[in-house]
């Protein structure tokens, strides 16, 4: 079970739910769209492995600071955003 996915599965659909009840206008029609996908996020969430720790860098490597790319140690600057890496 990944308990994110079942959370957010059970928000949206509860959401969905509101706005079947409060009948507002243009809103209305997003109730039963977000219903269905709260429930179908609910289910895959039941089913789903949980997600295990954190990722950790290739060895002699770091990610980057600002997107995430993984770049030798000792780099100042990273080669796809540009971004100037902490010391
Ligand atoms: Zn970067």
């Amino acid at each position: 079970m990944r308990s994110s996915l079942v959370v957010t599965g059970a928000f949206t659909a509860v959401m969905g739910l509101l706005f079947y009840i409060l009948e507002l206008p243009f809103v209305f029609e997003w109730s039963l769209p977000f219903m269905l996908a709260g429930l179908f996020f609910l289910l895959i969430g039941v089913f789903a492995k949980e997600s295990v720790g954190h990722v950790e860098p290739p060895p002699g490597y770091s990610f980057c600071v600002f997107c995430g790319t993984a770049l030798l140690i000792g780099t100042k600057k990273c080669d796809k955003c540009g971004g100037r890496q902490p010391v």
